[in-house]
C-alpha cells in the first residue's frame, strides 16, 4: 500500500487556515506568546496530548503517548510562535490588530502547521496506525527572532531534552519565493551562525580647525570598514568556505567642526562552519586592534555570539528528505538545497539531538491593499504566510510521524 493511502484523515484545511488567521491576528513578540501558548494548549489538550506551558515563559511541548511506548521511539516536532516588531501592510482581512507588531516571518503558519499534525496523529495514535508504541513530543518554541536570548536555548536550558527526550528532532520553516509545495532539504550546515559585533573606537575629540591636538577616532573607523572585507576576500577559503561581515552601523560626531571623541562600528558577522566563524572572530578583532594601534586610539570590543551554525544530521536528512519524495511529487523536493546565510535558534536544539531543518516554499505572497503583489522576503511589512502551505505542511508532518514510527532504525539497536 502507498504511504499516502495509511492515513483516513488529511489535516484539516480549514481550521488550520482559522488558527493561523486568528495568531495573525493577534501576533505576540517573543516570550510574551501568552494569547498564542493558551490556544495551542487548549486544542492539544482537547485531543488528548500532555500539556506542559511555561517552559521558557510561554513555551508548550504537547506530548502524546501509545501503546507500548516505554520501549517506542521518540520524535520532537518543533515550531516557532513568535512575531516581529514590524507595522503590518498588507491589507488583509486577518492583517495584524496590534500596532507595530505582526507575524513577518510565518511563524503563525508554523504553529498552525504542527496543529493541523497534532490533531491528525492523536486519532492516528488512537486508532493503532502509528506502530506498537511510542512517544511525539511536539515542541512549541517562543522567541525565536530575539537573537542571543532566543527560546530554543532557554528551553533546553530549563530542561527540555531532560524531561522530554527525543530520538530525533525536525522542524519547518517557509521560504518565500520558492513555489508552494516544494520541500528543501539540505545535510550537514544548513544555516549560518550569526555574530554581533560592537567596535568603539575611542580618541580625543577636538576643533575640526586643529585636528593635531586632537586624535581623530574617525580614521581607524573608515580604514578598518574597508579592511573588513579584506577578512572575507582574503582570509576566507573561496571555494570552500562562506563568510559575510555587513557594518549595519558607523556612529560618530555630532557637528562639522568637531572631531568627535569616539567612532563606532557594528557589525554582523556570519559563517556556515564553527572554524570559519572562529576564523573570522579573530581576525576581526586583530583587523580592529590594528588599526587602533595605527592612529593611536583604542579599540573597546564587544563580541556577541548568537546563534551557532545550523547544522542537519546525515541519516535524519535522508530520511526527512525520503519522506517528502514519498508523500509528495519527487521533482518537488531538492534534498540537496543551497545553505542560507539567515540564522536560526533551532540550531541549539540540533546540537543536543540529531535531526533536520527543512523549508517549505512560500510561493510569492506579498499582499498590499489586501492584494497579492507578488515577491516578498521575510520580515517586510508585506509578507503573509501562504495558506496554501498548512495542508502540504501538516500532511509532511502527519507522513514524518508515520514513517518515523514504522521504518526508523529502532533506538538502542546495535
Ligand atoms: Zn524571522
Ligand atoms: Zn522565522
Amino acid at each position: 500500500m502507498n504511504a499516502r493511502d495509511t492515513f483516513p484523515t488529511d489535516p484539516d484545511a480549514e481550521a488550520m487556515t482559522a488558527w493561523r488567521h486568528t495568531i495573525h491576528r493577534h501576533p505576540e513578540l517573543g516570550f510574551k506568546e501568552f494569547k498564542t501558548s493558551t490556544l495551542v494548549a487548549d486544542l492539544l489538550g482537547q485531543w488528548g496530548y500532555g500539556v506542559t506551558t511555561g517552559l521558557a515563559v510561554t513555551g508548550v511541548v504537547g506530548t502524546l503517548r501509545w501503546g507500548r511506548h516505554e520501549d517506542g521511539l521518540r520524535l520532537g516536532l518543533r515550531a516557532d510562535m513568535d512575531a516581529l516588531p514590524i507595522e503590518e501592510a498588507t491589507g488583509l482581512p486577518w492583517a495584524s490588530a496590534t500596532p507595530g507588531q505582526m507575524h513577518a516571518c510565518g511563524h503563525d503558519g508554523h504553529t498552525a502547521m504542527l496543529l493541523g499534525a497534532a490533531q491528525v496523529l492523536a486519532q492516528a495514535a488512537a486508532d493503532g496506525q502509528l506502530g506498537d508504541g511510542g512517544t511525539a513530543h511536539l515542541i512549541f518554541q517562543p522567541a525565536e527572532e530575539l537573537g542571543g536570548g532566543g527560546g530554543a536555548r532557554r528551553m533546553i536550558e530549563e530542561g527540555l531534552f531532560e524531561r522530554f527526550p527525543c530520538d530525533a528532532i525536525f522542524a519547518m520553516h517557509n521560504y518565500p519565493g520558492m513555489p508552494t509545495g516544494r520541500f528543501h532539504f539540505r545535510s550537514g550546515p544548513f544555516m549560518a551562525s550569526s555574530d554581533k559585533v560592537l567596535i568603539r573606537f575611542h580618541g580625543k575629540g577636538g576643533h575640526g580647525a586643529m585636528p593635531h591636538l586632537a586624535v581623530d577616532p574617525t580614521l581607524p573607523a573608515a580604514a578598518t570598514v574597508l579592511a573588513l572585507q579584506g577578512i572575507v576576500g582574503r582570509n576566507i577559503d573561496p571555494i570552500k568556505d562562506t563568510a559575510v561581515i555587513s557594518v549595519g552601523r558607523i556612529t560618530a560626531g555630532s557637528m562639522y567642526n568637531v572631531i568627535p571623541q569616539t567612532a563606532e562600528l557594528e557589525l554582523s558577522v556570519r559563517a556556515l562552519d564553527p572554524a570559519v566563524r572562529d576564523q573570522l572572530q579573530a581576525r576581526i578583532l586583530a583587523v580592529a586592534e590594528g588599526h587602533a594601534a595605527a592612529h593611536g586610539v583604542r579599540a573597546e570590543i564587544s563580541y556577541e555570539r548568537g546563534y551557532p551554525v545550523l547544522v542537519n544530521s546525515e541519516a535524519e536528512t535522508r530520511f526527512a528528505a525520503d519522506v517528502a519524495r514519498q508523500r509528495f511529487v519527487e521533482s518537488q523536493v531538492d534534498a540537496d538545497a543551497l545553505p542560507l546565510a539567515g540564522s536560526e535558534d533551532f540550531a541549539y536544539m540540533l546540537q543536543r539531538v540529531p535531526g533536520c531543518y527543512l523549508m517549505i516554499g512560500n510561493g510569492d505572497n506579498g499582499h498590499d491593499g489586501g492584494l497579492r503583489v507578488g515577491p516578498c522576503s521575510v520580515h517586510n511589512p508585506h509578507f503573509d504566510f501562504n495558506d496554501e502551505c498548512l495542508p502540504l505542511g501538516a500532511a509532511y508532518w502527519v507522513a514524518l510521524a508515520e514513517r518515523f514510527f514504522k521504518i526508523y532504525p529502532r533506538r538502542n539497536t546495535p
